[in-house]
């Protein structure tokens, strides 16, 4: 064991996993939630369809050749999300993250990013399963996307095919990382979600895969998101164990937080070969730093990730609602907002009627 306590665990949160400025000063007549949380990121689904059938996600069986995805009509258009995103941004959110289901399978990508990028001060991130970045990561990067999440659970192609249920090879994803760093897009940070007994003999690979380049991979306990993925406490492989097996094999020592409140708890490793972080939704949930709102394809915002409703703001936008009339519904949202379900994760939650993570999107 190098430096790190075997019981050593911070709050983390769950795969947003983005730093939060939270814990200065928050100035007089920001909007604020009923915990006292500001609105600082918006995450924005532009599609609720997949090319992937992650099991921990869209399972087969349940998104199959039957399953009713939204139609066309239904979901935003960029002019729609562009609107709601400037006056998201009027209330204190520069993080825009774009996801899914799959961000990359939405036509004219590149366009969104563009006009996102308009917004003074903005900072444009997706999260994406890769499978297309290979293709599209120049037009995106031209576009002035600023940073990329590429989920990927294993580098051994037989556990990430099953995984996928596509049958993907993991080359291909490999690939798409490698052609997002030559864009130029910044570092990706790698997303893994850590299943017991699944994945969990090609952890430490996926770490030896990325040691020593400028990747970050984090490590993510499964949740229970959605009502359909099965989830099961006992395959959740706690961060604390996973710390530990890491530091066996490379000595890590913490880095501190970047900001309070940072979600994903970092170490680096102590041979310099660069750093990991594990995101402990489950196993240590926090949720007094969270200023994440989404919105869903179709144009509902949600204030938590586990929440069973959103607000209809598409609704608002195709009646012709001004814009204050937009910003009064954006605002009483947010200050009406006390969720904390990974705080409150108890033996009865996982069984809630909750929204499906394709839906709203990590
Ligand atoms: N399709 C894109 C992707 O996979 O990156 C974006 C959407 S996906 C819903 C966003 C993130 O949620 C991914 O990193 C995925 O691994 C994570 N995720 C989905 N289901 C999860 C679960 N049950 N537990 C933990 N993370 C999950
Ligand atoms: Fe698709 Fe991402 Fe869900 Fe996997 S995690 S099924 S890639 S939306
Ligand atoms: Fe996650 Fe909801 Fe807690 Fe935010 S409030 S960290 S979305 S469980």
């Amino acid at each position: 064991m190098g430096s790190v306590p075997a019981d050593d665990q911070t709050p983390g949160g769950h795969p947003d996993f983005d730093e939060i400025e939270v814990g200065g000063l928050i100035a007089p007549g920001t909007l604020v939630d009923r915990l006292g949380r500001p609105l600082r990121d918006l995450r924005i689904s532009v599609t609720d369809r997949c090319n992937f059938r992650c099991r921990y996600c869209m399972p087969r069986e349940v998104f199959g050749a039957d399953f009713a995805f939204l139609p066309r009509s239904e979901i935003l258009t960029f002019e729609e999300i562009e609107r709601l995103a400037r006056l998201f941004a009027a209330r204190g959110v520069r993080k825009f993250r774009l996801t899914g289901g799959e961000p990359t399978l939405r036509a004219g990508l590149p366009d969104l990013v563009r006009m996102l990028k308009t917004i003074p001060g903005a900072e444009v991130a997706m999260t994406t399963n890769g499978t297309l970045l290979a293709s599209q990561a120049p037009a995106l990067a031209a576009a002035g996307l600023d940073r990329i999440t590429v989920s990927l659970d294993s580098v051994d192609d037989a556990t990430f095919r099953a995984m996928n249920d596509m049958d993907f090879p993991v080359a291909l994803v490999l690939e798409g990382i490698e052609a997002a760093k030559a864009a130029g897009i910044a570092p990706a940070k790698i997303n893994a979600v850590v299943r017991r007994g699944v994945n969990e003999h090609t952890l430490l690979d996926l770490a030896r895969h990325f040691r020593g380049t400028p990747h970050i991979v984090r490590f993510i306990e499964f949740m229970d998101v959605g009502t359909t993925n099965g989830w099961k406490m006992d395959e959740v492989l706690p961060a604390a164990e996973l710390v530990r097996m890491i530091d066996a094999e490379w000595p890590l020592e913490v880095v501190e937080s970047a900001y309070l409140g940072e979600v994903a708890r970092r170490y680096r490793y102590r041979d310099g070969a660069g750093e990991v972080g594990f995101i402990t939704s489950v196993t240590q949930p926090f949720c007094g730093t969270c200023t994440r709102a989404r919105i869903s394809a179709e144009g509902s915002v949600y204030t938590c990730l586990f929440a069973s409703d959103g607000v209809d703001l598409r609704g608002a936008l195709r009646r012709g609602d001004t814009d204050e009339a937009l910003g009064a519904l954006i605002d009483a949202t947010w200050r009406a907002r006390e969720d904390r379900y990974s705080e409150l994760r108890s033996e009865g939650t996982p069984g809630l009627k909750k929204v499906e993570m394709s839906y709203i999107g990590g």
